[in-house]
C-alpha cells in the first residue's frame, strides 16, 4: 500500500497538470477611461494571478478574466466597490477541462490513423499527432506538397511548415499560421483541416486551383510547438513560449509581442509573469526569429494571415499605432483594431507584405480557449472561405 502511494505521489509529480478547480472567467465591462485604467492597474496585480482571455477596444471595453479560487473574492470584492460590471462567463473552469479531457479519450481511436482521409479532424490533437499528420499528407502528395523545417523551438521541436506548391521558382507566396498562442487549441485543429482543403481542393476547385498555379501556400499550423505540447501535458491555459526569463520564476513570452512593430509599446508588458510579456527584445523567441529569417529569405510573400482564437475578428494593421495604414480602405472588410505592440502583421506590413491579417476565430466567449470540439470543423469551414477571398485578391493583384 505504501508503495502504491508513493508511485501515485510520483505519478502526480511527472504528470500532474495546473488544475483549475473553482476558477472563473468573468467579463467585466469597463463603461470608461477611469474604469479601463482601474482594470489595467488590477489586472497587473502579480499576486491575483489574473489571466486576460479577451480585451475589446472601444468603450465600453468587454474584458475577459480568468480568475484564479483564491482571488475571486478580493477581485469581485474591488469590481463591487468600483461599481464595475461584470457577469461570470464560466462558472467554474476545471469542470469545461474535464469534459474537454473526456471527449478527447472518449474519441481517441485504438489506432493510429494511417492515411489523411483516416485523421479525425473533428476533434483536437496532441503535437504528435499532428507532426504525424503532415507527414502522412507529404508522403501521399508529393507533388504538391513538401515540408520544411524553418527553425527549432526553444526546448528543440522542429518548427515545420507545410508547403504547397505546383513547381516553379520563387512564385509569390501567401503564408498562413495556426496556434502562436498555445492554448487556442481551435486554431491548430482548423490548420490541420486547412491542409486537408488544400490537397483535396487543388484540381478540382477553379478558384484553389487557380491560386496554386499561381502562388505557394505556407502554412505552419504549429507555430508555437513547446506552449502546445505543455497545453496538453501540463497547464492547459498555456500561451506563451517555454523559453525561461532569466532572474524571473516566470516562463515564456508571448510571441504575439515579440515582433520589431512598434516593439515594447502600449498593449505589451515588461514583465517576464504577464501573459503578454514582450520578451528581453523584439526576435528573441526562435518561434518569431525563424519566420522573421523565412520571410526576408523568401522575399516574395504577399500575404500572410496569422491565425487566433477568440472574439470572431479580422483585424489588420496597425496594432501598434493609431495612425491608419495606407491601404486602410483596401485592407477593411469586417476589420478592427486593437492596441497590442510587437504584433506578427504589424511587423510583416512593414516588411512590404501588404495583405497582413490577423483573425480571431470562434468563439465570442460562451467557451472562449475550450471551445467544443464539435464546433472545430464549422469553425475551420467559415474561416476557410474567408481566407479563400483573401487569397483570391491577393492572386488577383499580383503581377
Ligand atoms: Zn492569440
Amino acid at each position: 500500500m505504501k508503495g502504491l502511494l508513493v508511485l501515485t505521489a510520483l505519478f502526480v509529480a511527472v504528470f500532474g497538470k495546473e488544475t483549475f478547480e473553482g476558477d472563473q472567467v468573468l467579463r467585466i465591462t469597463a463603461r470608461d477611461e477611469v474604469q479601463l485604467t482601474l482594470l489595467k492597474d488590477l489586472s497587473e496585480m502579480e499576486y491575483l494571478q489574473l489571466d486576460v482571455w479577451m480585451e475589446t477596444t472601444d468603450l465600453p471595453t468587454s474584458v475577459d478574466i480568468r480568475v484564479p479560487f483564491t482571488s475571486l473574492q478580493t477581485v469581485k470584492a474591488f469590481l463591487e466597490t468600483e461599481d464595475i460590471e461584470y457577469f461570470i462567463m464560466i462558472k467554474d473552469l476545471q469542470v469545461m477541462l474535464d469534459e474537454e479531457k473526456e471527449q478527447m479519450l472518449s474519441s481517441a481511436r485504438a489506432t493510429a490513423p494511417r492515411t489523411s482521409d483516416d485523421y479525425d479532424y473533428s476533434n483536437y490533437h496532441t503535437i504528435a499527432d499532428i507532426y504525424a499528420f503532415q507527414d502522412m499528407l507529404v508522403a501521399e502528395n508529393p507533388n504538391l506538397v513538401s515540408k520544411i523545417v524553418i527553425g527549432q523551438s526553444y526546448q528543440g521541436r522542429p518548427l515545420n511548415v507545410l508547403k504547397f506548391s505546383t513547381g516553379g521558382t520563387n512564385k509569390p507566396g501567401i503564408w498562413l499560421d495556426t496556434g502562436i498562442h498555445s492554448r487556442e487549441w481551435v486554431t491548430q485543429a482548423s490548420g490541420t483541416w486547412f491542409a486537408k482543403k488544400i490537397v483535396t481542393d487543388y484540381g478540382r476547385d477553379a478558384a484553389l486551383t487557380a491560386i496554386l498555379d499561381k502562388m505557394d501556400i505556407f502554412l505552419e499550423i504549429v507555430t508555437n510547438p513547446d506552449g502546445y505540447y505543455y497545453t496538453h501535458t501540463s497547464n492547459r491555459m498555456w500561451r506563451k513560449t517555454r523559453k525561461p526569463n532569466p532572474g524571473s520564476s516566470c516562463v515564456g513570452t508571448d510571441p504575439n509581442r515579440n515582433w520589431d512593430a512598434g516593439f515594447g509599446g502600449p498593449g505589451a508588458s515588461d514583465s517576464p509573469c504577464s501573459e503578454t510579456y514582450r520578451g528581453p527584445k523584439a526576435h528573441s523567441e526562435s518561434e518569431v526569429k525563424s519566420i522573421v529569417d523565412f520571410v526576408k529569405s523568401h522575399g516574395n510573400l504577399q500575404a500572410f494571415v496569422s491565425i487566433h482564437s477568440y472574439s470572431q475578428m479580422l483585424l489588420y494593421p496597425y496594432g501598434y499605432t493609431r495612425t491608419p495604414c495606407k491601404d486602410e480602405s483596401e485592407l477593411v472588410s469586417s476589420a478592427s483594431i486593437n492596441q497590442a505592440s510587437g504584433g506578427t502583421i504589424d511587423w510583416t506590413y512593414n516588411q512590404g507584405i501588404k495583405y497582413s491579417y490577423t483573425f480571431e476565430l470562434r468563439d465570442t466567449g460562451r467557451y472562449g480557449f475550450i471551445l467544443p470540439a464539435n464546433q472545430i470543423l464549422p469553425t475551420a469551414k467559415e474561416t476557410w472561405l474567408a481566407l479563400m477571398a483573401i487569397m483570391e485578391h491577393t492572386k488577383d493583384n499580383t503581377n
